[in-house]
């Protein structure tokens, strides 16, 4: 297949129609939804929607809206045609790339308040990442009214606050999730990972590290939360996880419960634990699921 058959969709009415034409073909169609620079992970999930459905399309969009000021939205990597280029040799049939422009034409100001799920841990980091989310998601499904939409554990928060946003809404969307990939040191891939360098991406080894060492403790029956927290703190710290002044660069290191992400005290119930934490001046995020 060559690249000039994965169609290209540029403008939210070319997308629009590339969907409803297939369902109207009686084809189902999944989405997945990406900012680019694609690695394995974003391709698992191209997988899972290959698996869903008839057709599946990707979505490739840098959104400013979920940058909080001072992030890394001008220097978020760009790689556009490798992305095309990985996208296609995996068969994907069609990846909608708008220009901010299409998604946010002058004058648009209506946004979504995002569900209460979105409130702790990475919304008490990043106000109003989660609104730029929730908006710019409910925006591609209405650019993409696809059957499925596929999303990735890595960003465990940003699953649930979809999920939720779906039920709250009626969208008539079903949300699948791919579970966490990984490199083969353990590092969960990220597009953020490029900004690593050789010592930093040792020092980031500690983040899945202390999620192995919690996932054991669990194994061996330790039940107390509280304990089970401050270990893993203090995993990350052994770890290498503070910056050259010592000074304290974990946001948060948590277990709560698996659906509501509130906190537990004891580990009755399915949970998750989640991480982030800065190496140097990248901000890596990581969790783990409990399941009793
Ligand atoms: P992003 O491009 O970072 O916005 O991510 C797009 C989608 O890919 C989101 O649903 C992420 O959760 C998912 N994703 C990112 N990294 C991974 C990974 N390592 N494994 C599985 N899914 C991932």
């Amino acid at each position: 297949m060559g690249i000039e058959e994965m169609e290209i969709l540029h403008t939210p009415a070319d997308a629009r129609s590339y969907v409803l034409k297939r369902q109207r073909e009686g084809e189902s169609v999944a989405v997945v939804p990406t900012m680019g620079a694609l690695h394995d992970g974003h391709l698992s999930l191209v997988e899972i929607g290959k698996r869903e459905c008839d057709r599946v399309a990707a979505t490739i969009f840098v959104n400013p809206t979920q940058f909080t000021p001072h992030e890394d939205l001008d220097q978020y990597p760009r790689t556009l045609e490798q992305d095309l280029q990985r996208l296609e040799s995996l068969g994907t049939d069609a990846v909608f790339v708008p220009e901010v422009y299409a998604m946010y034409p002058d004058g648009c100001s209506t946004s979504i308040v995002p569900p209460r799920v979105a409130n702790r841990l990475e919304g008490q980091h990043r106000p109003e990442h989660f609104g730029g989310v929730c908006t710019i998601v409910l925006k591609l499904f209405q650019c993409l009214p696809c059957d499925v939409a596929v999303f990735g554990r890595k960003d465990y928060q940003q699953w649930r606050v979809i999920e939720s946003m779906v039920a709250d809404l009626n969208l008539p969307v079903k949300v699948v999730a791919g579970e966490i990939v990984r490199d083969p040191d353990g590092l969960a891939m990220s597009s953020r990972n490029r900004y690593l360098s050789d010592a930093e991406r040792q020092s980031a080894l500690a983040i899945p590290r202390a999620l192995e060492h919690l996932a054991s403790q669990v194994r061996q029956g330790e039940k107390d939360i509280a304990l089970l927290q401050t270990n893993l703190l203090r995993s990350l710290d052994g770890g290498g996880i503070a910056d050259s002044e010592g000074v304290d660069s974990v946001d948060y290191a948590v277990i709560v419960d698996a659906e509501s992400l509130e906190p537990i005290s004891e580990l009755d119930r399915s949970a998750v634990a989640l991480i982030a934490a800065r190496v140097g001046a990248t901000r890596l995020i990581d969790n783990r699921l409990i399941e009793l």
